[in-house]
């Protein structure tokens, strides 16, 4: 499920069997801990006092399709109903033993933009006969970047990022185009909505400015903000606090996105972390390294959470 284009270097015995393709964000464990709690809850459905739906949400590492929007396209949250919605990710970054969790906004909304500037190309000696895209690429770059610092509320959080640029062939030719691409993460749809406004309104005019032409376009159904309900958040931290030896870390908002966010949308819920950092064994690489493997020990955390949320909810 949802393995990653990284070659496997951890040396485990289950390690990935194709090559260039690894679990590297610990999606197997996800499988794994859901699994279990199938197994036990099939077991006792008699003492079932409402309908349980496992959802195995694929794709999630896709950055904007990912797998739960067609999965809900094809009824997933339907027949029966499903009124809340509970999710895991395991995370390097917190010892193994822990559940990272807070209500409100936990992750962003990942936004994506592109922009093209069509200058005019030259030789490099002589700029002033051509309308060079780089020149005004930068411009632009540090415009971005100061719709950040001096148009937005700064107690609200904002990440722009422009993570990809190209343009140009050689040290001495002028080219004639650049692209950039950047990623802009929001935990409100407000401010979501502003930022874009404002680098619709300020990109075209920094780059005509110069006597380019150019464009900026973002993703459109970008993932929303993941946001966990704060009265089953409540909830989910007491049913976490019955299961001994776990301990509940209350964490700041992420600004990465999620997949997950998706079915939350549709049904109010809680998604939280298990941490899977052990440095005695040696299970300190972050998520998306080749050598990621999560501390096995917190399968049965996740997988008990799972079942004391389906006996224990609301
Ligand atoms: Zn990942
Ligand atoms: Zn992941």
């Amino acid at each position: 499920m949802d393995a990653l284009p990284v070659t496997e270097e951890t040396g485990l015995p289950f390690s990935s069997k194709v090559k260039g393709v690894m679990h590297a964000c610990g999606h197997d464990s996800h499988v794994a801990m859901l699994l279990g709690a199938a197994k036990i809850i099939a077991k006792h459905r008699k003492d079932l006092k409402q309908n349980v739906k496992f959802l195995f949400q694929p794709a999630e590492e896709d950055g904007g399709d990912g797998g739960a929007l067609p999965m809900i396209r094809d009824g997933a949250l339907e027949d029966p109903h499903v009124d809340h919605v509970f999710g895991i990710h395991v995370m390097s970054n917190s010892p193994s033993g822990t559940v990272a969790i807070r209500s409100g906004p936990i992750m962003a909304a990942p936004d994506l933009f592109k922009i093209d500037i069509i200058g005019k190309g030259g030789h490099g000696s002589e700029p002033n006969e051509a309308i060079d895209p780089i020149f005004i690429g930068a411009q632009v770059i540090n415009a971005i970047y100061g719709i950040r610092a001096r148009f937005m509320n700064q107690v609200n959080p904002l990440v722009i990022s422009v993570c990809m640029v190209s343009s140009g062939t050689k040290d001495n030719i002028i080219p004639e185009k650049m692209h950039m691409e950047g990623t802009i993460r929001t935990l409100d749809e407000t401010m979501r909505a502003e930022v874009k406004k404002k680098m619709g309104e300020v990109v075209p005019k920094v780059i005509e400015s110069f006597g380019a032409k150019g464009s900026i376009s973002f993703k459109e159904n970008a993932y929303p903000v993941t946001y966990n309900d704060p009265a089953s958040t409540e909830k989910v931290k007491d049913i976490l606090k019955m299961i001994p030896g776990l301990k509940i870390i209350d964490i700041g908002p992420i600004m990465g996105g999620e997949d997950v966010s998706r079915f939350m949308e549709k049904a109010p819920g809680t998604y939280y972390f298990l941490g899977t950092r052990n440095e005695q064994k040696n299970l300190t690489y972050p998520n998306h390294s080749s050598k990621f493997a999560a501390d096995e020990d917190i399968l049965k955390y996740g997988a008990l959470s799972h079942v004391l949320i389906a006996f224990n909810f609301p």
